[in-house]
This record gives structure tokens, C-alpha cells and sequence, in this order.
């Protein structure tokens, strides 16, 4: 038998992990202060050939080699967030408090599904899912639980809406959402086993945001279709345009036809922590369900989002019982177990990174750096409205603009072209990223602001860029 202790985690390897910490940590200083673009540009071919070429079943001599190797294969080619100029989706530079909490989180490896094996970290989490409900207004009664995304807080929500519907034929179960609203809403109707034609699309003003007056019409005819409006889905700031729905008008017409109201707050639930724009959330306390996603702009590494309900007594829906696990005779006051409340099983303490980021920033310091990206959005929606070879698709409401490269006498479908490869050339250059996405058909570009560091001089040197590569892409297909 070797003598060499076990490579893990216990007091006799303390030297160990606190040299192996510090290496990682010096790595990641290292790499933060050097890091002078988001991308290095290289390509998927050349990565998967690096990575491919390692030999998993003969492990390198030491930890330092590993973590040469790693810098080699991941970090040196990571796409940087932090980055200022990374302005492409909805990926936020992290809270330091964050990140160190993770370094506890992952080192006592709590699971969250049940009391015996969280103890504090239970309450901790409770506690801020509690003090989200309340910023929320969702009332006494409200509870939730962590999940690992905005996904599946969708998933989880439209599961109860489901089951609250009664035991209706599945077929016949409608959702209601914006044309706008997120793509897991249909994922989810599938996953839910609801029919192909579940999704019922509301149609949108011209800022993107849910008509009432269509959502009205259309519980209406299915109403009188025979058919059951199981949930309506109301979005707040939609991925691509920020758009909020009017809440409040939305949560009137779906309480008149005794429909649950979910609202998919993934992006704006961090208005929750603004001074200046927390009105833009108004109505949100009629919503039945609430889906917040803190790894978005809560500044909190991946994976970080809850599920909230107003009435507690729903999350019954997702709970069961097994008797080596939480015995449905457990005292829930004796033993709490989250897993009742959860779709997962075993489950990260990722409520921890969010504790320590707002008891140590607390939540307004949230709120400003979410408040000057949004300022950051309307600063370049005026930027590109005054900008010729420009074309902004609506005035920002949140974080995002969306917009796209144009030139009088050119077809639409070339300019499609043009606006793909300008924004490929630019992440082939790795000097900015951007995202794009299809407005009517047409390609458009889009930044999405969560970085407070990114300058408004920032985002002109990436417009600037992007009008080049445009433009060289014009003269090549002219
Ligand atoms: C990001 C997003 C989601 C999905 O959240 P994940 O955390 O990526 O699973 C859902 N809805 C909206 C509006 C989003 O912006």
C-alpha cells in the first residue's frame, strides 16, 4: 500500500489546499492583470485539437504542471467577462465577495437538500430567498428556493402553474408569453409534456413589451376554443430589447381570467436593488411566481437564480418523500429539508456567494452598478440613433442595445451578410465581443451593458471597429 495520504480534503492536507489555493488565486491575479482583450480569437478547431491531444489516463507529475496545462488549454484563450469590452450576452463581471464565498462553499461542500446535511447554510438560504420575496412584495406567505438558472426557475414555475390548472387534459393546456419571452418557456411546455401548440405567442407594442389588450383577446378565444390558459408568462427585460412588460395591466388581465401569473424576471430582477429604476419592476407583486436570476445582474458567478411562489403551499407540487431522505413525517421545524421545495437533489450552496456579496456591499452598491449600466444603454441607444451607418431597432430600456449596420441603395439580404461577418471579424480580432440576434427577420448586432467598468468611449471603439469590418465586408461583396 502507498504511504502517500489521500489527495483530499481534510486537516492533515491543510499545507496542501492552502498552497493549492494560493496557486489558483496567484493564476487567476495574474491573468487579470494582463488580460488586455475578451477573446484571443482563436479558433474552435485549434482549441479542440489542444484539448483533444491530452492524455486523460496519464496524469502530469504535479500541480503546477496542471495548472500550466489548464492556463494553456482554458484560461489563455478564456473569453474574459470582466473584460470592458466584452459587451455580448448576459454575463456579468463578478462580485469579489462572490468569488471568495465560492472558495468556502466549494471547500465544506454543503448540500442543500436536506437539514442534515446543511445545517446553516438551510437559513442562509431561506433568509435570502425571503428577502427577496419582500423586495419582491409578494407577500407573508411567499417561499422559493435556489435553482441552477433562469431556465429552469421557468421550468419549475410552469411545472406548479400546470398542476394548479386542475387535471385538465395536457393537450389542452395553453401558455401565454410575449413573442419576446424567453425560449425556455417552450422548452418547458414540452419538457411539461404540454402539446405542440401549447405556446400561445401575445403579441407586443412597439418598445417590445406584452399588449394587454391582445393578452385579453386571446384568453378569450380560448376560452371560447374550449381550451385552459394554464399560465401567463410576463417578462421583465427580455433578453434581447430589456423590454418590461406593463406588469401591472398584464397581472389585471390574467387575475380577470383566474390564470397564474409567472414572471420571468432572469434580467430585470436586479431592479430590485436600484434606487433610481425599481419603479420599472411595478406590478411584479401580482405575479404568482417570479424567476430572478442574481448571476445576471446581481454581479454573481454561475450558477445563481431562484424560484419564488407567493403562496408557499404550491411548492407542494414539486415535493417528495423518501424515506431514507425526508420522510414525509419529518417535523419541518426540526428538519427543514430544501429538497421539498426543489427539483434538484444534491445541491450546491450557491445562496452563499450572494450573502456575503450584500452583507458586505449591500444592496444599493448592487443597485448603483446596475443603475449606471442601464445609464451606460441610453448613452449608446443616442450614440447609434445619431450615427448614419447605424440603425438602432429601439430605444434601450434596460442594458441591452440592439442594432444594425446599414447603407442607403444596399439589399437588405446583403446587409445581413455584412452585419454577420463584421461581428465575426471582431471576434476573431478579440478586441471586443458583441451578440446578435434577428429583428424582423433582419440580422441585427447587439451589446448587452452589465460591466459598470465598460466606458461609453469603450463601447465607441467597438462601433467604430464594427463600422470597419462592415465596411471592408461591403467593398468585398459590392
Ligand atoms: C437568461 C434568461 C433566462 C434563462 O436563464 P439561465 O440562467 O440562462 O438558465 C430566462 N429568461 C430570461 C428573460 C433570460 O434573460
Amino acid at each position: 500500500m502507498s504511504s502517500q495520504p489521500a489527495p483530499l480534503l481534510d486537516g492533515t492536507a491543510a499545507t496542501a489546499y492552502a498552497a493549492a489555493i494560493t496557486a489558483a488565486r496567484d493564476e487567476v491575479v495574474t491573468r487579470l492583470q494582463t488580460v488586455e482583450r475578451p477573446f484571443t480569437g482563436v479558433a474552435a478547431a485549434e482549441l479542440r485539437k489542444r484539448i483533444a491531444d491530452v492524455d486523460l489516463d496519464a496524469p502530469l507529475s504535479s500541480s503546477a504542471a496542471v495548472l500550466a496545462e489548464v492556463g494553456e488549454l482554458y484560461l489563455h484563450d478564456a473569453v474574459w467577462f470582466h473584460h470592458p469590452r466584452y459587451l455580448a450576452h448576459l454575463n456579468c463581471p463578478v462580485a469579489v465577495p462572490a468569488v471568495a464565498a465560492d472558495v468556502l462553499a466549494s471547500a465544506v461542500n454543503s448540500s442543500l437538500d436536506t437539514w442534515d446535511q446543511s445545517a446553516g447554510a438551510t437559513y442562509i438560504e431561506r433568509r435570502l430567498v425571503g428577502w427577496t420575496a419582500a423586495r419582491l412584495g409578494l407577500g407573508d406567505r411567499a417561499d422559493g428556493v435556489f435553482t441552477s438558472g433562469g431556465s429552469q426557475s421557468n421550468l419549475q414555475a410552469l411545472l406548479i402553474a400546470r398542476e394548479n390548472a386542475g387535471g385538465t387534459d395536457l393537450s389542452r393546456l395553453r401558455v401565454l408569453v410575449s413573442a419576446d419571452g424567453h425560449f425556455s418557456v417552450a422548452k418547458s411546455a414540452r419538457l411539461l409534456g404540454l402539446g405542440p401548440d401549447a405556446v400561445v405567442e401575445v403579441a407586443v407594442d412597439e418598445g417590445h413589451r406584452m399588449r394587454p389588450d391582445d393578452l385579453e383577446r386571446r384568453l378569450l378565444d380560448l376560452r371560447a376554443y374550449g381550451l385552459v390558459p394554464m399560465a401567463v408568462v410576463a417578462t421583465a427585460g427580455t433578453t434581447d430589447f430589456g423590454a418590461i412588460d406593463p406588469l401591472a395591466d398584464v397581472a389585471a388581465v390574467a387575475h380577470r381570467h383566474a390564470t397564474w401569473l409567472h414572471v420571468d424576471a432572469a434580467y430585470g430582477g436586479g431592479l430590485l436593488t436600484s434606487t433610481r429604476h425599481r419603479d420599472l419592476l411595478a406590478g411584479i407583486e401580482a405575479a404568482d411566481s417570479v424567476t430572478v436570476d442574481y448571476h445576471k445582474t446581481f454581479f454573481q458567478p454561475v450558477a445563481s437564480s431562484v424560484v419564488l411562489v407567493r403562496d408557499a403551499v404550491t411548492l407542494r407540487h414539486v415535493a417528495w418523500h423518501a424515506d431514507y431522505l425526508n420522510p414525509a413525517d419529518a417535523d419541518p421545524d426540526d428538519r427543514p429539508n430544501q429538497v421539498d421545495k426543489s427539483l434538484q437533489t444534491t445541491r450546491r450552496f450557491d445562496a452563499l456567494k450572494l450573502w456575503c456579496t450584500l452583507r458586505e456591499l449591500g444592496p444599493d452598491r448592487i443597485g448603483a452598478m446596475l443603475d449606471t449600466v442601464v445609464d451606460l444603454a441610453t448613452a449608446t441607444g443616442e450614440l447609434l440613433a445619431d450615427d448614419p451607418d447605424f440603425a438602432l431597432a429601439a430605444v434601450p430600456s434596460l442594458s441591452t442595445v440592439v442594432f444594425r449596420y446599414t447603407r442607403d441603395g444596399v439589399p437588405d439580404a446583403v446587409l445581413d451578410d455584412v452585419n454577420t461577418a463584421a461581428r465575426a471579424a471582431l471576434l476573431a480580432s478579440g478586441e471586443g465581443v458583441v451578440a446578435s440576434t434577428t429583428v424582423a427577420g433582419r440580422v441585427h448586432l447587439k451589446v448587452t451593458l452589465l460591466n459598470p467598468a465598460t466606458s461609453l468611449d469603450d463601447v465607441r471603439f467597438v462601433v467604430d471597429r464594427l463600422r470597419e469590418y462592415a465596411a471592408d465586408e461591403l467593398a468585398v461583396a459590392a
